[in-house]
């Protein structure tokens, strides 16, 4: 039984000249509004160009009761991957294994290894921030109602956040300006249905909240990013609310600025990027392999790990968002560690599906015969973020034979596919064009965490608003940026 609003009743029909008033409409608002992305181009003109963000044209149905159960666990999310950076022997354990099989792991353990030899295992900087996003697909079965389930939660990088707040303001937008109609399944797009998205604000919050508790005057926080990042503008909002309610500059740099232009003071463990002193390291790159182009670019790191700036996140809690975690933690007695009270234990394992390791124990095991019994039942992830990493289905047995040796198998995680519901539509709008279809939506929730990893104490915790991404149920990947998805706000039903 699915309580989501299927084909049949939603979204209204629209003519033709209507659904093109409409696409007009929404891209004139996101390119005056800043809902937009850099135009995909190599040149330099690109600096200088901009597009709307692919977005659907309206928002996609989410039954309030799950929504609100996701928001609600937000901040036990957050104090359990908190807990899970801290553990020192926890994570040394994970992540040598996977150092073992898996060379950008291996890479950024032996930083982390190096960082803590030089500090003498005293962190210059006890504060840690999270900006953290927990990510959730609706499983939907024959017999049950439809319920929550965890992809993967995020610990470093998590965007869209600034854009966010802006599309759900879009899409209050054109229902305010009577575009979507008055045909059946309109009556269902009410003010009250369609929630104001504070993930922008509340993003920047937690930088705010990390620049006040390092606590020096005039000091900036400083983004560091990708060279030619199309995704700009979503970090942009972040900066401006920064500013705007906290009165804290950002500065932008990549891996490659800061490997010329930052200086580490070695008595005082001071960070200073061109002579400005650094309260709040913010990546918004350095998760991916490509990130470091060249021996510099991991001194740089290096450099910001050494400081006492607060980083957002911590190599420890980089490591706590590595997929492998995520697996290890489905163990009850593992979660029982981090999270002793069996009701709250209770609350975050009905969001989680089945994952299993690919390695020599017992479940590992049961993971080979299921990926030769029934493989169209799993995704195979590596410990990689950014999309477009995934094996899927029936391609998991051939692509694991390829590898060149059975031990690099454990460098990834097996996990059950959740059934999302096949019959929701929407259409979305790329680069002004509007294609039709049946869709998907993930709802990603953003938190906030700053805590000490010396004293253990969580200094702040707070839910900090939503995305919603949505793509067309026949593509096995939503990225937004990449071509496959739209970001989406959402109508609570
Ligand atoms: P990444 O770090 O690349 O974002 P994810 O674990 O989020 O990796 O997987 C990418 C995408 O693959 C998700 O956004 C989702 O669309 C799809 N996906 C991942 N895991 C599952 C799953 N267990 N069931 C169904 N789809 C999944
Ligand atoms: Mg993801």
């Amino acid at each position: 039984m699915s309580t989501i609003l299927n084909a049949a009743t939603y979204p209204p029909t629209l003519t033709k000249e209507e659904t093109a008033n409409l696409a007009i409409a929404l891209r004139d608002w996101s390119l005056s509004q800043g809902l937009i992305i850099r135009a995909p181009t190599e040149t330099n003109a690109a600096d200088e160009a901009s597009m709307h963000v692919p977005l659907t044209l309206h928002p996609s149905p989410f039954p309030k009761n799950l929504f609100d159960q996701a928001l609600g666990l937000q901040t036990v999310f957050n104090e359990l991957y908190a807990k899970v950076a801290d553990d020192y022997e926890f994570l040394t354990e994970i992540t040598k294994e996977l150092a073992g099989v898996d060379d950008f792991m291996s890479d950024l353990w032996k930083l982390y290894l190096e960082v803590d030899e030089i500090s003498g295992g005293v962190p210059a900087q006890p504060l840690t921030l999270g900006l953290f996003r927990s990510d959730y697909l609706l499983h939907t079965t024959s017999t049950a109602e439809p319920s929550i389930r965890q992809v993967e939660l995020n610990t470093i990088s998590a965007s869209f956040g600034g854009l966010s707040s802006r599309a759900a303001d879009c899409h209050r937008f054109l229902r305010k300006s009577g575009l979507y109609g008055t045909a059946a399944g309109s009556e269902f797009l009410k003010d009250e249905n369609m929630p104001v998205n504070p993930s922008a604000r509340g993003l920047a919050r937690g930088l705010g909240v990390a620049h006040n508790a390092y606590g020096v005057k005039d000091s900036i926080v400083l983004f560091v990013v990708q060279q030619r990042e199309r995704n700009a503008f979503d970090q942009r909002w972040l900066e401006y609310y920064l500013l705007e309610d906290f009165g804290v500059v950002s500065v932008r740099a990549s891996l490659e600025d800061i490997a010329e232009f930052g200086e580490l003071d070695s008595i005082t463990q001071e960070l200073r990027y061109k002579g400005r002193h650094v309260a709040v390291v913010y990546y918004r790159a350095g998760y991916t392999p490509t990130d470091y182009t060249s021996p510099a670019t991991w001194e740089a790191r290096k450099k910001m790990e050494l400081s006492k700036a607060i980083k957002c996140p911590s190599l420890a809690t980089h490591f706590a968002g590595a997929k492998k975690v995520q697996q290890v933690l489905i163990d009850e007695l593992v979660l029982a560690k981090f999270v002793p009270d069996a009701d709250v234990r209770g609350q975050l394992r009905t969001t989680f599906v089945d994952i299993l390791p690919l390695d020599d124990t017992e479940l590992g095991k049961k993971a080979r015969t299921l990926i030769e019994t029934c493989p169209e039942k799993y995704v195979l992830k590596p410990q990689r973020e950014g999309g477009g990493n995934n094996v899927y289905r029936e391609k998991i047995p051939g692509y694991l034979k390829a590898l060149k040796d059975e031990t690099l198998w454990r460098g990834y995680i097996l996990m059950e596919l959740i059934e999302p519901p096949q019959d929701v539509r929407n259409a979305i709008i790329r680069a002004g064009k509007v294609t039709e279809g049946n869709v998907i939506s993930e709802l990603g929730v953003f938190g906030c965490v700053l805590w000490d990893s010396k004293s253990h104490e969580i200094k702040q915790n707070f839910e900090a608003g939503w995305l919603l991404r949505t793509k067309f149920a026949d593509s096995e990947e939503g990225g937004v940026a990449a071509g496959f998805g739209s970001i989406d706000s959402v109508l609570l039903i």
